[in-house]
């Protein structure tokens, strides 16, 4: 099985093919086709799963079916470290770059926050983020808004609980409108993660590879 049997459109295949991506992981075969629909899913996926591209296709394959008429952030990735998010930015732009009108913002602490402020204001259409700094961004800008949020992954949650972002997490999915999709990708699963998926989704589907 190759990535065309799971209907991705053209830009999107070619973007895949720029990063040598030819068929789908375990990870992506089983959440891509479940995430297309709109469905909340739970995955437990290893750093080296391609858990990234499993989230990271959907997500780009609904910006493009339904495009916005104004500038609005319609997704929000949390990821536990800067490393991650830069990683996730880097796939990201990636596979959307045959894709037209794709805009990607960062929410990331240690990187300059008045040039992200300044990109942020430009509400771009999927803002990468650790959660500190998300915050820290929603509070004080006042041109950066979460209202249209339709789309919110939570990536290597157990990570970000152990860095001790439970707190900001929770204020997040309060920030975040109440209608929208979930993706929460984990290596582990504890009761700490079962509390975290029990507040952050709704039904979702489970995957475990
Ligand atoms: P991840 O688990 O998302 O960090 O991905 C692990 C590694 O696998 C990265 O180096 C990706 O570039 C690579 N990768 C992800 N999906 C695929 C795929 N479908 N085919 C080949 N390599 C992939």
């Amino acid at each position: 099985k190759d990535f065309q049997s799971l209907n991705l459109s053209r830009p999107v295949l070619k973007g895949l093919s720029t990063l040598g991506y030819t068929r789908p992981t375990p990870v992506q075969s089983a959440a891509i086709p479940i995430a297309l629909m709109g469905k909340d899913v739970v995955a437990g996926a290893q750093t080296g799963s391609g858990k990234t591209a499993a989230y990271l296709i959907p997500i780009i394959e609904r910006l493009l079916y339904k495009p916005a008429h104004v500038a609005s952030t319609r997704v929000v990735i949390m990821a536990p470290t800067r490393e991650l998010a830069i990683q996730v930015a880097d796939v990201a732009r990636r596979i959307s770059q045959f894709v037209s009108g794709i805009t990607i913002g960062m929410a990331v602490g240690g990187l300059s926050l008045r040039k992200q402020e300044l990109e942020l204001k430009k509400r771009p259409d999927i803002v990468i983020a650790t959660p500190g700094r998300f915050i820290d961004h929603v509070r004080n800008s006042p041109s950066f808004s979460v209202d249209n949020v339709e789309i919110m992954v939570l990536d290597e949650a157990d990570r970000m609980l152990e860095e001790g972002f439970h707190a900001e997490i929770t204020e997040i999915l309060q920030l975040l409108p109440q209608k929208r999709q979930t993706m929460l990708f984990s290596a582990t699963m504890n009761s700490n993660i079962s509390d975290l998926i029990q507040l952050s989704l709704q039904k979702p589907a489970r995957i475990m590879i």
